[in-house]
C-alpha cells in the first residue's frame, strides 16, 4: 500500500472518531443524545470496536422534525437558482472528498474501495437532481369556463430511512431528490452503518445548505418508528426488508402517511446456450456473489442455466470465485470484503447449513467462514450451490450474502415461469445473442428492471424500484422526485 493511501485510511479512522462524537445533526447542532441507547460497532474488516454509537429514539427524531418545520418556509422560498448552486456545491465536494469518503465506506460497512466510490456515487445524483430544480413544471387543464391548472407542491418534511449496505450512496438517492423538491428532510441511517449518512450531511452544510433543511439521526427500529408515526412527517421513504415493511406501513396507517418503499430481492438471472458464455459467468460471479458481499438489494443470485451449457457454465462460476480477491476492503487489490457484522456473519453461514441439512443443491466451492489473516472479521467464502431445487428455502429466500443459487432449466416458457414464480421482482438478468428473445423476455419478466447482456446502468436518469414485494415507488429519473411531490390543482373561474 502507499504512504497517500495509508495516511487516508488515518484518516477515516479519524474521520469514524469524530463522526461518533458528534453524533446526530439537528437543526444547526450536532448531539450525542443518545435515548435510545448506544450501539457497539466493530470494524468488518477486523472485528475490532470501533465506536460507540449514539441511538436516537422520539427525542431525537421530534427534535429533528421540529428543525425541519422551522427551516421548511425559507428553504421553500428559495430562489431557484441558489437552491442548485447549493446542490452543485455539495456534488462537487462529495467528489472531492470520494477517497476519504470510499476508506468512511470501508469501515462503515466492509464495502471495498475499488467495488464503490459512494462520494461519486452520489454525487451524480446530487448533480442529477439539482438539474431538476428549474425544470419541475406544472399543467393546464382545458376547460371553457376559467383557468384550471396544476402545481406540483413539495410534502413539507420527509422522512428518509436510508440503508446499510450504502449509507451515502442511498442519501443521494432520497435526500437529493426530496431537497431538490423543496422538501426538507430528516433522514435515519442505521447504527448497522451510520458514517456514510453522517459525513454526507457534514459536507451539505459546508456547502451552504440552511441548518435544518437535512437533519440525521442514527437508530434502529425506536428512531424509524417515531420517524414514520410523526404526524408532521408528509412522507416516508424507506430502504430495508420485506419483513420491517409490514411494520411502517402498519405505523403509517396511523397517520395515512404515504410511503414509498424499496426492499429485497431474489433476482433471477438467466443464461442461454447462444449467450458469450464467459462474460455471462464473469458477470454472474462479480455481481452474484462478490460485489457487496452479495448484500446488495437487486443482485442477481439465482442464476438459471441452460441444460446444454451448464456443466461449461459451472465450470467457469467455480473458476470465477476462485479468482475473487477477499480481504481488507481499504486495500485497492481488493474486490470481496466482509460482510457487515457478526450477526449477519452468523445468519449468512445459518442458511448455508440450512441449505446443506435440508439438500437444497450440492455446495460447489464455499460455505464456510474464513481463517487465517482474516480470521478476526466477518468474511464469508464466495459460495456456489450448484443443482440447487426451485422452491427450496435458498432458491426462494435472500439471502443477502455471498450465496448464489445455480439452477437447470430446458425451454423459455419453463425459465420464465420459474424466475417469475417468486414474491420478490426487483431485478432480472438475461444473456442470450437473440434480440428477438431478449424482446420476449423483457416483456414476460415480472421486475421492475431488467438487465441483457451486463451489468445494470446504475443511471440517477433511471427509475429502480421494485414489483410484488420487492416495494412500490421509484428512486431516479423525473419518478424519483414525483415521488417528493404532490399535485395541487387550482382553478380561478371566468378567467
Ligand atoms: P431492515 O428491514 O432490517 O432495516 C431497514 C431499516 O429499517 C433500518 O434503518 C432499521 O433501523 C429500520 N427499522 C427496523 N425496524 C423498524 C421498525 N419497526 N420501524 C421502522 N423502521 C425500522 O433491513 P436491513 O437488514 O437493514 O437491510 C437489508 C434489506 O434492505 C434487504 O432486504 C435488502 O434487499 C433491502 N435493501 C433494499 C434496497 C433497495 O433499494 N430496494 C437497497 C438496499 C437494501
Amino acid at each position: 500500500m502507499s504512504d497517500s493511501t495509508t495516511a487516508t485510511i488515518a484518516t477515516a479512522a479519524s474521520t469514524v472518531e469524530r463522526l461518533t462524537a458528534q453524533g446526530h445533526l439537528i437543526g444547526d447542532s450536532w448531539t450525542s443524545s443518545d435515548s435510545a441507547g448506544r450501539y457497539a460497532h466493530h470494524d468488518p474488516a477486523t472485528g475490532r470496536l470501533q465506536a460507540e454509537i449514539a441511538l436516537g429514539g422520539v427525542a431525537e427524531v421530534t427534535a429533528a422534525v421540529d428543525a425541519a418545520i422551522a427551516a421548511a418556509p425559507a428553504w421553500r422560498a428559495m430562489p431557484l437558482e441558489a437552491r442548485a448552486a447549493i446542490l452543485y456545491r455539495l456534488a462537487d465536494l462529495l467528489v472531492e472528498h470520494d477517497p476519504g469518503s470510499a476508506l468512511l465506506n470501508a469501515r462503515d460497512n466492509g464495502t471495498p474501495i475499488s467495488a464503490m466510490r459512494p462520494g461519486q456515487y452520489s454525487a451524480s445524483w446530487v448533480r442529477y437532481y439539482a438539474g431538476w430544480i428549474d425544470k419541475i413544471d406544472g399543467h393546464v387543464v382545458p376547460t371553457s369556463s376559467g383557468l384550471d391548472y396544476v402545481r406540483p407542491e413539495p410534502y413539507g418534511v420527509i422522512g428518509a430511512i436510508v440503508p446499510w449496505n450504502g449509507p451515502m450512496m442511498g442519501m443521494g438517492q432520497k435526500v437529493a431528490p426530496a431537497l431538490a423538491a423543496g422538501n426538507t428532510v430528516v433522514a435515519k441511517p442505521p447504527e448497522i452503518a451510520p458514517f456514510g449518512a453522517l459525513r454526507f450531511a457534514e459536507l451539505a452544510l459546508e456547502a451552504g445548505l440552511p441548518p435544518g433543511v437535512l437533519n440525521v439521526v442514527t437508530g434502529g427500529a425506536d428512531a424509524g418508528q417515531a420517524l414514520v408515526r410523526d404526524p408532521r412527517v408528509g412522507k416516508v421513504s424507506f430502504t430495508g426488508g420485506h419483513v420491517t415493511a409490514r411494520a411502517v406501513m402498519t405505523a403509517a396507517a396511523e397517520t395515512l402517511k404515504p410511503l414509498a418503499l424499496e426492499l429485497g430481492g431474489k433476482s433471477a438471472n438467466i443464461i442461454f446456450p447462444d449467450a458469450d458464455l464467459d462474460t455471462a459467468a464473469f458477470l454472474s460471479v462479480l455481481l452474484g456473489v462478490g460485489l457487496l458481499s452479495g448484500q446488495g438489494c437487486a443482485l442477481p443470485t439465482r442464476l438459471y442455466v441452460h441444460d446444454d451449457v451448464y456443466d461449461e457454465v459451472v465450470d467457469r462460476l467455480t473458476a470465477q470465485a476462485a479468482g475473487l480477491s477477499v480481504g481488507d476492503p481499504s486495500d485497492p487489490k481488493t474486490f470481496m470484503g466482509p460482510v457487515v457484522n457478526r450477526s449477519a456473519c452468523e445468519r449468512i453461514l445459518g442458511v448455508i447449513d440450512r441449505a446443506k441439512a435440508e439438500g437444497a443443491g450440492t455446495l460447489l466451492t464455499g460455505g464456510q467462514r474464513l481463517d487465517g489473516d482474516l480470521a478476526g472479521g466477518y468474511f464469508i467464502a464466495p459460495t456456489i450451490f450448484g443443482d440447487v431445487v426451485h422452491g427450496s428455502h435458498l432458491a426462494a429466500n435472500e439471502v443477502f450474502g455471498p450465496v448464489l443459487s445455480v439452477l437447470r432449466f430446458q425451454s423459455e416458457d419453463e425459465v420464465v415461469a420459474k424466475a417469475n414464480d417468486s414474491n420478490f421482482g426487483l431485478g432480472a438478468y438475461l444473456h442470450t445473442r437473440d434480440i428477438g428473445r431478449a424482446h420476449r423476455l423483457v416483456n414476460r419478466l415480472e421486475a421492475g428492471m431488467v438487465i441483457v447482456n451486463g451489468p445494470p446502468g446504475m443511471s440517477p436518469g433511471a427509475p429502480f424500484g421494485g414489483f410484488k414485494q420487492s416495494g412500490f415507488g421509484r428512486e431516479g429519473g423525473r419518478w424519483g422526485i414525483d415521488e417528493f411531490l404532490q399535485q395541487k390543482n387550482i382553478f380561478i373561474a371566468g378567467s
